[in-house]
């Protein structure tokens, strides 16, 4: 039985006034008819003309108006991917935060041009480049352009760069910005298009030096927000409740979005949501899909299919669905108002994956999404007291809260020196800046005077955090690279990799803890990779052991992509086995030390947590850790990240040697901290 749940209802979100019904129908026919009744359309020409008079023009227009769709296909039109005077082929490209944006964006560009994916309209992402020398519309996330200034600084493969979504402010995002404000100066035929959802438009237009405004005048309805009379202590729950009470109140046609924070909590949600469908015998009228960065790229198509007659869709999403992806027929919109960010603290220099709430700003952009078609309706799932109190206004720039040490060693390699006045949109704290450089010193990047070592530029080559990527080369340097790809590649994988079917947990579990290794989880992934692949790939195999299937295979592909990196830049060995005397997992162990040291913990006093070296933030081990139940706990471990929930857990965690932590944080620890070192030896 369902306990409904109480909602406000006085709240509206004003929609636009110039909404022309005509060009709203659910049903549009063929690709041409919806291209033209999408809002950019009209203003095609004084687009186009707004681009050819102004090098920089900022676009800001309601989500779902065509911004990326559309924009890089005018372009194309009106002759942008030729060179004005030389007429040799330019590409026009569009940078997109997420990767999943991305590749669903090119996907269906390339289906309204009718060209095949990967040719003409093409996408890059990391680890995956789906384009070739015939590509003139390419779709990439920001980070991916970002790099292209190593090997291409002028970036003069390009005609127009168009950086999309830049309301989101990603680190890259800005880097892009303050470098291309660079550039323009002296490549006066490169065109730059800043697009963004409605918010922050001035902000860009001040820093490009009052570059023109161009509004796409939006098309969205009135939404109404309801709001729950009490806190609800359980989000999750609440929303399954909130989806049965709208489906058993609201007429069809109508399809509900709820936003989620990460892959992990859509999963879960879905598994409960299908229970209660089942349960309630109401398999037939309500589907459930989910989108996330990592799904699988054949399911990500199957949110646009179309939701058959007498059937109500659910999509469960990240906040991908925010501004990124447009799915249309969705009228209700579910927002637990949180999202999963990654923070990073300078003054402890701990960087942590922490679900937060979103900002206000967020939460109306996600309110909006129900108001595309008609109508619509937002159910937020905290009070309004919590809205107008608990949620800033405007999330936080991604510059002033990550750690800045990749985009540091990137800007150094640039030859961008004084980067305490490089021109920031907005400048990151000092104190960030200089633990980055710390960091990049002790890890042999840059040496005593700040300038990048050999070490430095080798690991610039990689698109890795700079930890990985120290630790790749020092496992080149003990011939480990093949074992140390393999770990790497795991780790860069953050999709589920196992899975716990609820008729057969003890079964999963007894399976799962059959890969364990003493050491700790490193080698466990490696070991869990490795049978993989004696296994031949197989997917057989993968069900057997309630391992993903998928997750391996993007490991796989993370690896081969790593190893052809490796070849290029000249590193030998990567399928080279070990042949050494000493035992080979301590090396590899080592190896890994070479670049997390900075990461290294110990057993506090009384043996309840672990505490870093430096600090003393207590950390625990993460339930899913192999090292979880071992006793007695060991006494040095080495994570891989922090994820903050009840307390700050850390996943990923591996036994490790005073010793390595001696030979590689020489730079990084104070005789200090390193002095409990010495009882320990005995
Ligand atoms: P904006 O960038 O302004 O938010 P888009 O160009 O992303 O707008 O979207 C324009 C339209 O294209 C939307 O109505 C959206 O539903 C549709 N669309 C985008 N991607 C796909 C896709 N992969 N399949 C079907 N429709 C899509
Ligand atoms: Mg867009």
């Amino acid at each position: 039985e369902l306990q409904f749940i109480d909602f406000d209802t006085d709240e509206t979100l004003e929609g636009d006034d110039n909404i022309n019904d005509d060009s709203v129908q659910l049903k549009l026919n063929s690709i041409k008819e919806t291209k033209e009744s999408l809002p950019v359309f009209k203003y095609r020409t004084e687009f186009l003309k707004a681009v050819e008079d102004n090098q920089v023009v900022i676009i800001v227009g309601e989500t779902g108006s065509g911004k990326t769709t559309q924009l890089p296909q005018y372009l194309y039109e009106a002759g942008y991917s030729k060179d004005k005077i030389t007429g040799k082929p330019k590409i026009i490209a569009c940078t997109q935060p997420r990767r999943v944006a991305a590749m669903s964006v090119a996907k269906r560009v390339a289906q309204e041009m009718d060209v095949p994916l990967g040719k003409k309209v093409g996408y890059t992402i990391r680890f995956e480049d789906n384009t070739n020398e015939q590509t003139i519309i390419k779709y990439m996330t920001d980070g991916m352009l970002l790099r292209e200034f190593l090997t291409n600084p002028e970036l003069d493969k390009y005609s127009c760069i168009m950086i999309d979504e830049a309301h989101e402010r990603t680190l890259s995002t800005e880097i892009i910005l303050s470098l291309l404000k660079d550039i323009i100066l002296h490549r006066k035929d490169l065109k730059l298009l800043i697009a963004s959802a409605t918010i922050n438009a001035d902000k860009f237009s001040t820093f490009f030096n009052g570059a023109p405004i161009f509004s796409i005048p939006g098309r969205r309805f009135p939404v109404d927000i309801h709001y729950t009379k009490n806190p609800e202590a359980n989000y999750v729950q609440a929303a399954i409740t909130t989806i049965f009470q709208i489906h058993t109140t609201q007429e069809l046609p109508g399809d509900i979005l709820v936003f989620l924070t990460g892959q992990d909590e859509i999963e879960l949600m879905e598994l409960s949501l299908q229970e209660a469908i089942s349960d309630l015998k109401l398999q037939n009228q309500l589907l459930v899909n989910s989108i996330y960065a990592n799904l699988p790229a054949e399911l990500q198509a199957r949110i646009f299919e179309p939701t058959p007659p007498n059937c109500r869709k659910i999509i469960l999403a990240t906040n991908i669905a925010e501004t990124s992806i447009t799915i249309d027929g969705i009228k209700f919109v579910i927002d637990p108002g949180y999202v999963k960010q990654n923070v990073y603290n300078p003054v402890t220099g701990m960087e942590s994956l922490v679900v937060v709430p979103c900002s206000r700003a967020s939460a109306n952009q996600r309110a909006g999404r129900a108001g595309r078609l008609g109508p619509g309706k937002c159910f937020r799932m905290y009070t309004k007291w919590s809205f107008y109190n608990e949620l800033d206004l405007n999330p936080v720039p991604e510059i002033l809260r990550v750690n800045l040490t990749g985009v540091v060693l990137l800007l150094l390699s640039l030859g961008v020196n004084d980067l305490l006045h490089f021109d920031f949109m907005d400048p990151p704290s000092t104190d960030s800046i200089i633990k980055s450089l710390e960091l990049l010193y002790s890890l042999g990047a840059l040496n005593s005077k700040g300038q990048l070592t050999k070490t430095g530029r080798i690991m610039v080559l990689f698109p890795l955090d700079a930890m990985f990527s120290k630790s790749l080369i020092t496992s080149l340097k003990l011939g480990v690279l093949h074992d140390t790809l393999s770990i790497l590649s795991m780790l860069s994988e953050s999709g589920n990799l196992f899975y716990r079917p609820k008729d057969k947990r003890e079964q999963a579990d007894k399976t799962r803890g059959a890969f364990s290794e003493e050491s700790g989880d490193h080698l466990t992934l490696l070991n869990i990779y490795d049978t993989w692949v004696n296994n031949g790939y197989s997917v057989q195999w993968c069900e057997d052991n309630f391992v993903q299937y998928k997750t391996l295979k993007r490991v796989r592909d993370i690896r081969n992509q790593l190893s052809s990196l490796c070849d290029k830049v000249g590193f030998k060995g990567s399928c080279q086995k070990w042949e050494g005397k000493a035992d080979k997992n301590e090396v590899i162990l080592r190896a890994l030390v070479s670049g997390f040291f900075s990461n290294v913990v110990r057993l506090s006093k009384m043996g309840d947590c672990y505490r870093k070296l430096k600090r003393n933030q207590p950390l625990f081990l993460h339930p899913s850790s192999s090292m979880h139940n071992v006793k007695p706990p060991p006494k040095l471990l080495m994570y891989h990240e922090l994820v903050l929930t009840s307390k700050e857990f850390m996943r990923n965690v591996t036994r490790v040697k005073p010793e390595w932590v001696k030979e590689f944080g020489l730079h990084y620890f104070s005789s200090k901290d390193l002095e409990f070192m010495e009882p320990m030896r005995k």
